[in-house]
């Protein structure tokens, strides 16, 4: 099925996609932070959830490269989406952390400088990817879904196979331009040196699948 994203999110998604002058690395910061939140939501689930028992070093974040492909992946075994989340959450940015930003973005023009500042979120994905796919299934049911986009033309949601609960989010890495290099994104210990730099207080953790080259 076919959607539109709301007017403030188009807007967010065009800044995104035509910045320059931001740190675009920022993006993994934001992906792994949703992906810890979510891992969050699952441990509140278990406080009062009998059946669920929650320990913390199963639930990994997981980084997978995949060079053939120019795919990167971060999967989360959080709480997950179901059809009416994927809707609310990833079409318009009416979301906590994204509100600042929000608000200054009605304020001023040009406000590409303010996104490495803020944490603009699920969006930030558009900074190195043209192409963005969220896989997941929601804690509590059994149909998942898979959402896509390729920018503000809008995203569809359908029907998808996923065995386990959680979300995992690929990215198809923008090509190469003269002055960004978006390989880089794939290489290992570029993205150590993201997480170690961005993602140091994350609770969970972080595994990153390393393929032989
Ligand atoms: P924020 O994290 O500030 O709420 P984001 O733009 O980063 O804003 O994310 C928007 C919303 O999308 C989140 O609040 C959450 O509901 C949902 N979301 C994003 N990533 C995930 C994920 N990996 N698992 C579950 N929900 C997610
Ligand atoms: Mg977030």
């Amino acid at each position: 099925m076919n959607y539109e994203f709301k007017a403030q999110s188009k807007r967010l998604m065009e800044l995104m996609i035509h910045s320059i002058y931001t740190n675009k690395e920022i993006f993994l910061r934001e992906l792994i932070s949703n992906a810890s939140d979510a891992t969050d939501k699952m441990y509140y689930e278990s406080l009062t959830n009998q059946d669920l028992t929650f320990n913390k070093d199963d639930y990994v974040i997981e980084i997978l490269p995949d060079k053939d492909k120019r795919t990167l992946t971060i999967r989360d075994h959080g709480i997950g989406m179901d059809q009416e989340d994927l809707v609310e959450n990833l079409g318009t940015i009416a979301q906590s952390g994204s509100l600042d930003f929000k608000k200054k973005l009605e304020d001023q023009d040009e406000a590409t400088d303010l996104i490495g500042q803020f944490g603009v979120g699920f969006y930030s994905a558009f900074l190195v990817a043209d192409k963005v796919e969220v896989l997941t299934k929601k804690f509590g049911q059994d149909q998942a879904y898979l959402w896509t986009s390729s920018g503000v033309d809008g995203f569809t949601i359908d029907k998808a196979q996923k065995e386990d609960l959680g979300t995992s989010i690929t990215l198809y890495l923008k090509e190469n331009t003269e002055d960004e290099n978006y390989d880089q994104f794939l290489e290992t210990y570029k993205i150590q040196e993201m997480v170690a730099r961005y993602s140091n207080y994350i609770r969970y953790p972080i595994q990153m699948e390393v393929t032989k080259s």
